[in-house]
């Protein structure tokens, strides 16, 4: 197979998960039992995410070429995320459509705390296989985006973009039985905060990360919710507070914060500045319903920034 680099199309192409999120608004957290086992739904909504998916569209809105490659389903919901990525300029001729539903999730937001359940499923016939992977896009790509829900698929776009010298990010969000082979294909993991202690077994994040540095070598960048990012880059780490807002709903938080990450990088910015762009564009789709629906134009992330500057 031919992986020399081309003429450059993308910006990023983004291989990975999409969804079409329910999302329900409540007065108080669901119990089993008591008040609060029945209650009325303040706000509802029905909004396209998922990791890679919203993780491009936030890509698109920053003002890259984007291209999303996953697999919908031939249901409404397959047709409302295809609709929802080509309505805002994602390249979608690398989506796969299969007879299943698409994937799906309930979302339950206690509006009192922000505080969220999530509960999702994704037919088994969706899985991308490595032989879908648009091998051209990917090697004439500028940075490759991956997430950890196909990881054959994952790992292999991941190597084809690496040989072809494009820069590689990723989602790492589960402990999976592949998760340190995804890594090692990486340029930048973007590790939900939970992985690195569980991957390593350290109670405390520096000492996690410096147990990872022993076996990766590259940028490991971690996302602490309210509190912010950090990474350990080269042999320093470098932290970034969070931005101070009115959080309505944290779904698709970490996903707007690696497409302006992505974004970031593709400036050539150095990593502090970076972590600190994304933390500020996943401020603000906190500040919104919805996955998608929160991602942020540049305009607003750039308003955000020096708000906190001045
Ligand atoms: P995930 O959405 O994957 O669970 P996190 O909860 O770590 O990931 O959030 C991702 C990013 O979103 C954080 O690094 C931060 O920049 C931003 N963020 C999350 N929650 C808030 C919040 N309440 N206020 C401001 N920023 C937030």
């Amino acid at each position: 197979m031919n992986t020399s680099r081309g003429p450059v199309t993308w910006d990023v192409v983004g291989v990975g998960a999409n969804s079409v999120d329910f999302v329900t608004v409540l007065p108080a957290h669901p119990q089993p039992q008591g008040p609060f086992a029945k209650m009325r739904i303040r706000r509802h909504a029905i909004c396209c995410g998922g990791q890679t998916a919203t993780a491009m569209v936030t890509c698109a809105s920053l003002g890259l070429r984007a291209k999303y490659v996953g697999a919908t389903g031939t249901d409404d919901n397959g047709r409302r995320i295809r609709e929802e990525l080509a309505r805002r300029g994602i390249d979608t001729s690398g989506v796969v459509v299969r007879d299943a539903t698409n994937q799906f999730a309930l979302i339950m937001l206690d509006e009192t705390t922000g505080e969220r359940i999530v509960l999702w499923d994704r037919d088994e016939r969706l899985a991308l296989e490595e032989h879908e992977l648009p091998v051209e896009a990917l090697v004439a790509a500028r940075l490759v985006h991956v997430d950890d829900v196909d990881n054959s698929a994952a790992i292999r776009a991941a190597r084809l973009a690496r040989q072809s010298g494009a820069i590689v990010t990723s989602d790492v969000d589960r402990l999976t039985d592949r998760a340190e082979e995804l890594i090692a294909d990486v340029s930048y993991p973007i590790f939900a905060e939970h992985v690195p202690l569980a991957l390593t077994g350290t109670p405390d994040m520096e000492g996690a990360l410096r147990k990872l540095r022993q076996r990766f070598s590259q940028c490991l960048c971690v996302t602490l919710g309210a509190r912010g990012a950090m990474a350990l880059d080269g042999d320093r780490f470098c932290y970034s507070p969070g931005f101070e807002v009115k959080a309505v709903d944290t779904t698709g938080a970490g996903d707007v914060f690696r497409g302006g990450f992505i974004f970031a990088t593709l400036q050539g910015w150095p990593v502090d500045r970076a972590l600190r762009f994304a933390n500020a564009a996943a401020a603000v789709s906190c500040t919104r319903l919805g996955a998608m629906n929160g991602v942020p134009t540049l305009d607003e992330v750039e308003a955000l920034l020096g708000a906190a500057e001045s």
